[in-house]
């Protein structure tokens, strides 16, 4: 990234952070990848449970590996190659009480608000109640200006990659765009927009000055 569209997140991160901390969330700007990781895996208390949710973000910074590799951590972790599919809702279903939740946003707002979209919804549900503490590593690819724009963005970028990620048979794998369809197999279950918190600071958004993820 060089150096004027480092500028640019620098400002426009500052702005975001402060209306976050309006909201009783927490704030912090990485300009890359690499540091944002070391600072994320310092966040994590000793002896934590840590509940990896679905992120491309996570995956591409390698921080499911560093944090796998943690003494006194344990990750749960629903994704391990090999588990049935009961296993992976039971392993959902205690990341819900984890001390940590760690994932991305599909995208955020100028003015701070967390804008997601979820299949099976304990991503969304962890987010909002669950997990002690929730932290989210967001790359500045995923600023929108307004709420409208963040749905836009989640609904026909961010949805359709995750569909052709995953090879399903849904229509915007054909054409890459979103046709509200029925299909079983439909990602696009629950929308959730997080205003602010009660539990301050309890979700401490990570800003990355780097196109990370969807
Ligand atoms: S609603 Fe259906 S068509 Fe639209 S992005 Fe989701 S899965 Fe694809």
């Amino acid at each position: 990234m060089d150096q004027h569209q480092q500028e640019w997140n620098e400002k426009v991160a500052a702005k975001i952070i402060k209306n976050l901390e309006k909201r009783r969330m927490a704030g912090s700007y990485t300009v890359d990848a690499v540091q944002a990781k070391a600072e994320i895996v310092d966040m994590i208390p000793h002896g934590a449970t840590v509940f990896r949710c679905g992120s491309m973000t996570a995956v591409g910074m390698g921080l499911w590996e560093a944090i796998a590799a943690l003494p006194e951590v344990k990750l749960i972790d629903p994704y391990l190659s090999g588990l049935s599919p009961e296993e992976g809702l039971e392993l959902r279903r205690q990341g819900m009480t984890a001390d940590v939740m760690i994932a991305s946003t599909n995208a955020i707002t100028l003015d701070g608000r967390l804008v997601n979209l979820d299949g099976m919804g304990n991503r969304v549900a962890a987010m909002a109640f669950g997990p002690k503490k929730v932290i989210l590593a967001v790359g500045m690819n995923k600023v929108a200006s307004d709420l409208e724009t963040a749905v836009s963005r989640v609904k026909h970028y961010a949805a359709p990659v995750n569909n052709i990620r995953y090879g399903l048979k849904n229509p915007c794998v054909e054409t890459g765009l979103c046709s509200d369809c029925r299909a079983p197999q439909r990602i696009c279950n629950m929308w959730s927009t997080i205003e602010g918190h009660m539990i301050k600071d309890r979700i401490h958004v990570k800003l990355i000055g780097e196109n990370l993820g969807y």
